[in-house]
């Protein structure tokens, strides 16, 4: 095999710490790419294109960093045009962001705007659509977790609860409703799901609930869209080092972050981005709808 064939897991592992994880840090929500150490891989460097998206339009919520910014670059690079949304605090990644999409060559779109509020999640579907010429491919990739929380059930909070149901589900619903406006014969949605759906971890009970939800969600939007050939898909990461790990979770945690998948290891947001454009592309993924791929370092999802 070539270096090039091994150059996203050779990074991954690189960045990885001795116990597969990273050293203890902890940042505020949302948190910030620029503030991780170290610094992750969004396939700035090794993704390769290949037009499996030429000409398409796509919308990435949470588009800013981690795993939406490696799809934002890869969608780029395999030619569509991306807007993504994110939270204002996040210009900074953003922008970054949208430096990567023009340098590929086309279009970015920058959406910021808090999805917690349903006229705000539907306006930035009208934006993306408008802004871009149409929409082909929607990815319902924001997504937020507290997971710094003690006394099981009991220790949980409506306002903990109010944040991660609204963006989680909420927003998703909103911005999938308001998608349909726009969304033709050949496009598609791709929902961001999680290991959590499968293997719920006891102080993400209510994040976990919502992941479960999702997979639900996509399997019975799918069927609704089939006969309208839009395939309703999602893809189900494990622990991928990201802004939202270090935001949401107890510093000393992140060394041992990943550690305890098959692989060893945590996940970087560039071993994301196949799965995404795959189930994007119209050719590839034509007979694919209803289905949930694990992106997991090997745990299952089934
Ligand atoms: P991330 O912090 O880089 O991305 C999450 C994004 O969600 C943020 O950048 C932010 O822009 C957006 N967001 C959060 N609240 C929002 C709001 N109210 N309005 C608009 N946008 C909002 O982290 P990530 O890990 O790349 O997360 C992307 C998705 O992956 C999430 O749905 C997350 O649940 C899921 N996921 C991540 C992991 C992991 O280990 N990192 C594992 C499983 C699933
Ligand atoms: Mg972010």
């Amino acid at each position: 095999m070539t270096d090039e064939m091994h150059a996203a897991a050779n990074k991954a592992q690189e960045l990885a710490g001795e116990e597969g994880g990273f050293p203890e840090q902890e940042q505020t929500p949302p948190g910030l790419s620029t503030d991780m150490k170290p610094f992750p891989d969004h396939g700035e460097e090794n993704w390769v294109g290949r037009g499996r998206l030429e000409g398409l339009k796509a919308l990435v919520t949470g588009g800013d960093s981690g795993i939406g910014r490696a799809v934002a670059i890869a969608f780029a690079r395999e030619g569509a045009d991306v807007a993504i949304n994110y939270l204002s605090d996040e210009e900074s990644d953003a922008q970054d962001t949208k430096q990567w999409i023009e340098k590929a060559g086309r279009k970015a779109v920058l959406l910021p705007a808090d999805l917690r509020e349903e006229a705000t999640a539907r306006k930035v579907v009208d934006d993306a659509a408008e802004q871009l010429g149409g929409l082909d491919i929607l990815v319902n990739n924001a997504g937020f977790q507290w997971a710094r929380r003690e006394g099981g059930l009991q220790g949980l909070k409506t306002e903990e609860m109010d944040r991660v149901f609204k963006t989680n589900l909420y927003a998703l619903f909103w911005v999938s409703q308001q998608a349909l406006k726009y969304l033709e014969s050949g496009s598609s949605i791709i929902n961001v799901s999680s290991i959590q759906a499968y293997d719920p971890s006891e102080n993400l009970i209510d994040y976990a609930s919502t992941k479960a939800a999702i997979n639900n969600f996509t399997v019975n939007l799918a069927s609704e869209l089939g006969e309208k050939g839009i395939r309703v898909n999602a893809v189900a990461p494990g622990p991928i080092w990201t802004p939202l790990q270090p935001a949401t979770k107890a510093g000393e945690s992140m060394p041992q972050f990943g550690s305890d998948t098959p692989l060893g290891r945590a996940g970087q947001p560039s071993e994301m981005a196949g799965a995404f454009v795959f189930l994007a592309s119209p050719a590839e993924a034509s007979y694919v709808s209803g289905t949930v791929i694990g992106v997991t370092g090997g745990k299952p999802v089934f």
